[in-house]
């Protein structure tokens, strides 16, 4: 199945192929990378049309621009959550103060933004946000209470809240999403989380009276849970495409590493190699079938989401696996603090872990296609995945 990228797209895509082979060195810390993207005009693609973004691309030049992207080793983005999530909430859902005062430093990488949704009480289940936010007598929200998992929350220059702002309301009633400025020394604490990696791209982040101005409110008070359920509608399409030629890339590795380990002779291991390559086929002409969000309706972005983690996370397994008992050597420092050092299999193996959680876990995702594709009966409370 061909995408029917036209001549243009094609010179297109050569013109961010040499940007990217020009500028991708890995010597870029990552806020330092975000800006030298923004100043080439590489963020926000789409938004040119509300005057906003840097460029007007067409779908197919954003799934190019996307695809060199993944395809040129460069580094995993942190304006991600600013350029993919908080923008077209904005569009959608912001006044016009807000898109001129936060989508400009968003498409020049100048400010970064993290996801203040999780809560230790409430993850699938959302609706069980308890952080409060009381406006002051001179209009301003202050914000009480702990978000956990916030990706990035230490780079982060805002973040979007999603807090109870009316005093005794259940469930998804009398919620708010706010912006919320990080640079709240005393008020706001962030905390890492050291995970299995040893790496921290997550952490807890604590309010104490933390502060948010009125105007600063998307969607209204009260109308929070419009607003963050629409904001999780944004992720898909393009973004699954580019994921899928970084998978590409692994399956790669895993393969080679099969062949030279000689795992490859092993039937049981030649056949989950085929089945990975078999089942990313399937993934990418799924994509390319709903590109465009026309088939949202009928839970294609649930079943992308089902398919790519487990699929994720049995070649995770596998990259191990192939490497036999060489795979189980190391940390080789497990000492106080100091970050251990894990090959690309290994890392692969221990983050993947997460793929079935993050984003809405397997469970809930096999809860939404059940009632709304399938029309099962439905659980007695509205769950929904995050993050
Ligand atoms: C790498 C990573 C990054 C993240 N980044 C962010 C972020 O930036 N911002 C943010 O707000 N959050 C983030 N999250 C949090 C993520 O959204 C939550 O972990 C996720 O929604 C699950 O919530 P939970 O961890 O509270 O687990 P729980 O909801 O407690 O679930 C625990 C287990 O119970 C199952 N379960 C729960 N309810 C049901 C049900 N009704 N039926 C069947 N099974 C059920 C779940 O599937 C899961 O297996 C991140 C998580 C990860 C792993």
């Amino acid at each position: 199945m061909d995408f029917g990228f036209s001549s243009g797209d094609e010179e297109f895509r050569r013109e961010a192929r040499a940007w990217l082979a020009g500028h991708v060195d890995g010597t870029l810390d990552r806020p330092t990378w975000e800006r030298t993207l923004g100043k080439a005009g590489w963020i926000g693609l789409s938004w040119g049309a509300e005057g906003y973004g840097n460029r007007r691309l067409c779908l197919t030049q954003q799934v190019v621009w996307a695809e060199e992207y993944a395809r040129s080793g460069a580094p995993a983005r942190s304006g991600h959550i600013g350029e993919n999530l908080l923008a077209p909430t904005l569009l959608a859902h912001g006044t016009e103060e807000q898109r001129g005062r936060f989508l400009p430093p968003v498409a020049a990488g100048e400010e970064l933004w993290c996801q203040g949704y999780s809560e230790p009480g409430a993850g699938s289940d959302l609706a069980g946000v308890t952080t409060r936010a009381e406006r002051d007598g001179d209009g301003t929200y202050r914000i009480t209470g702990q978000k956990i998992w916030t990706s990035l929350a230490h780079e982060a220059d805002w973040c979007f809240v999603l807090a109870r702002t009316e005093a005794g309301s259940r469930r998804h009633h009398g919620l708010t999403f706010l912006l919320v400025p990080m640079d709240q020394p005393g008020r706001i604490e962030v905390r890492p989380i050291r995970q299995l990696t040893g790496t921290s791209e997550f952490n807890e982040v604590f309010f104490d009276g933390a502060c948010a101005r009125a105007e600063h409110v998307v969607g209204g008070e009260g109308a929070g849970w419009g607003v963050a359920m629409s904001l999780l509608g944004f992720e898909r399409g393009v973004s699954t495409l580019a994921q899928q030629i970084g998978f590409a890339g692994e399956l790669g590795r895993v393969l080679r590493a099969a062949v030279d380990s000689g795992a490859v002779e092993d039937p049981v291991v030649r056949e989950r190699l085929v089945r990975q390559w078999a089942e990313l086929r399937v993934m990418r002409w799924n994509a390319l079938r709903t590109l465009g969000g026309s088939a949202e309706a009928g839970g294609a972005a649930n079943v992308a989401k089902l398919l790519w983690g487990g699929w994720h996370q049995r070649l995770g397994e596998l990259a191990v696996l192939v490497r036999g008992a060489a795979a189980g050597v190391g940390p080789v420092d497990w000492s106080a603090g100091a970050p251990y050092e894990l090959d690309a299999a290994q890392h692969l193996f221990m983050f993947s872990r997460a793929d079935t959680i993050y984003g809405g876990s397997d469970q809930i995702q096999r809860t939404i296609i059940a009632e709304r594709v399938l029309g099962l009966p439905r659980e007695s409370k509205g769950i929904k995945g995050v993050g």
